[in-house]
């Protein structure tokens, strides 16, 4: 029969047909959440000392729908003299109101942002949704009510860091440059906020530029809970307002999560300098199943682990290592699966995969695909359609990969599964380690005493074993090698904001 010549090497133009006819057959009625409710400002400021200002230079950006490349809103260019005026703002906050009023004070602070994030969680999770791509069953179910569920702990906290350094009496160290990336636009910032302000820090926050309007929706929860100004300040821009931030004398701590690349960087222009850092970056997670796994449960986690949400995720399970034994079952399971998900809309409540972030984004997972298919592997793509506007890119599997290989050793964040097949544990582990990056994994097997070796084994900072994803703001998370320093989270993300 006659291959097509679509990307997919492996489907035949009549296997080609089955599959859409069957995806046709299986539709669900559109089901898109509505946008009525949301209350979005044509134009955003920068937010310092408790207001929205102008920035020094008239300078805003557009933010784009990436569903529909439409512009949502204009937002402010943070320049030198604003990121001076939010530090000064930061500093005297800190100084004055913060330093002055009781922990428990800040704590109900914090449980007030809390609960306004709760009342306002379905406006949240549709602007997350238009402002980013992702999917709506993703910010409704994921990132709102964990963005919430941060200032609820840390706010536990807040009277507590006697416990949590036991036999120390903890101080703050000032004011924390925080900068975020656009894959967990709120989710990001609370984490990051959340437990700056528990130790009676104050914050200057950017978010990344392609997503900005969660954070400013933030902004106006932090006035709404009569946060003292300057507490919190969020300044937006690009790279250029980071590094400005990062380099600013007023600033004793960065928190930034993001690229490697601009990780080490990050790194490089803090040597020396007296500020703390954490660093969360890059990942290239293995996935591992075990022939005595549950091997449906198994393959719903890696479609989880690296489809859902474009696996525009750090820690997603962009590698999978199958037993040599279930390999053919594997594929087959998976590639069925792959082709049931649903891409398209990201206002829809049954779509599975949303938009690519940008056209960027976009550009560099094509760039990609195309160096998988140079360097001879063979892949899978469902024959789904995507819509004609927007950035979009299908469910994609690569095997028969090397080791050495490209898509195998760099980070693609994007949805692309390549798989490898093993027979030892010690062959697995040797090959799940064998990468620049460290910051999860996950093991899927019928035996707890090869979930205890192999995890002890992965050099990764999480581990999750017949799950995947899972995460609490009680957990700490972070990397080994080039996924980063620190760990946020939990009782370790307290620590990088205290002196004791
Ligand atoms: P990604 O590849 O995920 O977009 P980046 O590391 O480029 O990751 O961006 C993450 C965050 O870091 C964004 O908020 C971005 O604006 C910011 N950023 C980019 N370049 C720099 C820099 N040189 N210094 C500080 N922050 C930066």
């Amino acid at each position: 029969m006659e291959k097509t010549k679509t990307q997919n090497k492996e489907l035949t133009s009549e296997e080609q047909k089955a599959e859409i006819n069957f995806k046709t057959d299986w539709q669900y009625a559109a089901s898109p959440e509505s946008t009525d409710h949301i209350q979005l400002k044509k134009k955003y400021d920068l937010f310092i000392n408790g207001k929205f200002v102008a920035p020094a230079k008239p300078k805003y950006f557009d933010s784009i729908n990436p569903s529909t490349e439409e512009k949502i809103a204009e937002v402010a260019e943070a320049d030198e003299a604003d990121v001076n005026k939010a530090v000064k703002a930061a500093r005297d906050a800190y100084k004055g109101k913060w330093s002055k009023i009781s922990a428990s004070e800040r704590a109900k602070y914090m449980f007030r942002i809390a609960r306004i994030i709760q009342e306002k969680a379905r406006e949240l999770a549709v602007i997350e949704t238009m402002d980013g791509g992702k999917p709506i069953r993703e910010s409704r179910d994921i990132d709102i009510p964990l963005a919430a569920a941060h200032f609820f702990y840390y706010a536990g906290w807040a009277d507590k860091l006697n416990y949590a350094v036991p036999g120390k009496t903890p101080k703050p160290l000032g004011v924390a440059g925080q900068i975020i990336p656009w894959n967990f636009p709120l989710l990001m910032a609370a984490w990051k906020i959340a437990p700056a302000l528990a130790t009676g820090n104050t914050v200057v926050l950017k978010p990344a530029e392609t997503t900005s309007l969660t954070a400013l929706k933030l902004a106006e929860i932090i006035q709404e809970a009569d946060l003292p100004p300057g507490v919190v300040n969020i300044v937006t821009g690009a790279g250029k307002t980071g590094s400005l931030i990062v380099n600013h004398p007023g600033v004793d701590k960065i928190a930034f999560t993001g690229s490697t690349d601009i990780g080490k960087l990050i790194q490089k222009s803090l040597a020396g300098t007296h500020k703390k850092y954490t660093l969360e970056l890059g990942g290239k997670a293995a996935n591992i199943i075990f022939e005595d796994a549950s091997i449906d449960q198994a393959v719903e986690g890696i479609v989880n682990g690296i489809f859902f949400n474009q696996g525009h995720v750090c820690c997603a399970g962009s590698r999978l290592f199958v037993q040599e034994s279930v390999f053919e079952i594997v594929m087959r399971k998976l590639k069925d699966r792959i082709a049931t998900l649903v891409v398209g809309n990201p206002l829809d409540k049954n779509t599975d995969i949303g938009a690519i972030n940008s056209k960027a984004q976009l550009d560099k997972i094509s760039e990609y695909h195309s160096i998988g298919l140079k360097e001879g592997a063979e892949c899978y793509q469902p024959a789904c359609e995507v819509p004609s506007k927007g950035y979009w890119f299908r469910p994609t599997v690569f095997w028969n990969v090397s080791q050495a290989s490209r898509i195998v050793q760099e980070e693609i964040f994007g949805p692309v599964l390549t798989v490898q097949t093993f027979r030892t544990i010690q062959e697995v582990v040797e090959k799940a380690n064998n990468t620049p990056y460290g910051l999860s994994g996950g093991i899927w097997t019928d035996k707890g005493s090869k979930i205890f070796k192999v995890s002890g084994e992965l050099k990764a900072g999480v581990v999750w074993a017949n799950t995947f994803n899972k995460f609490d703001p009680t957990s700490p998370f972070g990397g080994y090698k080039e996924s980063g320093i620190g760990r946020e989270g939990g009782l370790h993300g307290l620590m990088p904001y205290l002196q004791y």
